[in-house]
C-alpha cells in the first residue's frame, strides 16, 4: 500500500476506535481534543513499518540522516516487509513508545523535558506532514514546522504525550492491514516464516493466502497502488474528513446530519 494511503487509513482507525460517535467503533473512547490531535499524529504512525524501506517516505523525510537510518533500520530487521511488517513490530513499536516516554533530559534552552516522547511527537509530525506534502519545500522547512508544532505541547499541553504508545499502536497495525490486503503479504509470525506444505503451494487460492515464500495475505485490494487500493483511499479520506468534521461539529452541540447514520 502506498504511503498516503497508508497515512489516511491510520487517521480513519484512529477515529474510529477513539470516537464513541455512530459512525465510529468506540473501542478506547477519548476526549474531543486526544481524538484530533491524535489523527494527525496517527496518519505519521501509520507509515512507520516503512522505516524498514530505504526509498520509503521516512527514508526521504530528513536528508543523509534518515536515509542512513532507513538502511540500518531495513538491514537490522532482514529487509523490507519483513521484521517490521510483523506481529512482533506491534509489541516493539508499543514497548518502544512506552519506554521513550520514561526518558527525560535536560536540553539546551528547553531545559529538563521529556525528551523521548517530544521526539517521538516531533517525528510523527514530520511524517505526517511529509506523507501527506502538507509541507512545501525543503526539509529544514519541514522539520522546523515540525518543531513548531511540538513546542506548545512540551509547554501547554504535556499531558497529550501520553497518547503518543496508543497512537503507535493504533499506527502500525493499521499499516499492517493495509499491507495485508495487497498481494505482497506479511511474515506475521517473523522471524517464523512457515512455508505452505507441498502440495497446498499449488492450489489457486491458497497459495496467494499462504503463499510460497510463507507470507501470508487477504490480497482483495490485488498489487500495491491498484485501482482497488485507489478506491479504498477515496473511501477512507470521505470517512477521515466527515470525522473529523463531525467531531468538531459535536464539541459545539452541533452533530453533523449525516445520511444513513443521523446525528
Ligand atoms: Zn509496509
Amino acid at each position: 500500500m502506498m504511503g498516503t494511503h497508508h497515512a489516511v487509513s491510520g487517521a480513519a482507525a484512529w477515529l474510529a476506535v477513539t470516537s464513541t460517535a455512530p459512525w465510529a467503533l468506540g473501542l478506547h473512547p477519548m476526549s474531543t481534543r486526544d481524538q484530533l490531535v491524535g489523527a494527525v499524529l496517527a496518519a505519521g504512525a501509520a507509515i512507520l513499518p516503512d522505516a524498514d524501506h530505504h526509498n520509503g517516505t521516512i527514508a526521504h523525510s530528513g536528508g543523509v540522516v534518515t536515509k542512513v537510518a532507513a538502511r540500518t533500520v531495513e538491514a537490522a530487521s532482514g529487509g523490507h516487509r519483513h521484521g517490521l511488517h510483523s506481529l512482533l513490530a506491534i509489541i516493539g513499536f508499543y514497548l518502544g513508545a512506552t519506554y521513550l516516554g520514561t526518558w527525560w533530559a535536560t536540553v539546551p534552552v528547553l531545559g529538563y523535558i521529556p525528551a523521548g516522547s517530544t521526539l517521538l511527537w516531533l517525528a510523527l509530525i514530520g511524517f505526517t506532514l511529509k506523507v501527506l506534502k502538507l509541507s512545501k519545500g525543503g526539509v529544514i522547512k519541514l522539520w522546523v514546522t515540525a518543531a513548531l508544532a511540538t513546542l506548545p505541547v512540551l509547554y501547554f499541553f504535556p499531558d497529550l504525550f501520553e497518547i503518543l504508545p496508543t497512537v503507535v499502536v493504533v499506527g502500525v497495525i493499521t499499516h499492517l492491514v493495509g499491507d495485508f490486503l495487497t498481494v505482497g503479504g506479511l511474515p506475521l509470525l517473523w522471524p517464523w516464516i512457515p512455508k505452505p506444505p507441498k502440495g497446498l503451494d499449488y492450489v489457486p487460492i491458497v497459495r496467494s493466502i499462504w503463499q510460497q515464500n510463507g507470507y501470508v495475505a487477504l490480497p482483495i485490494l490485488g498489487k500495491t497502488g491498484s485501482m482497488r487500493e485507489m478506491a479504498l483511499f477515496a473511501v477512507l479520506s470521505l470517512y477521515t474528513l466527515v470525522a473529523l468534521a463531525d467531531t468538531i461539529a459535536r464539541a459545539v452541540g452541533a452533530p453533523l446530519p449525516i445520511p444513513g447514520i443521523g446525528a
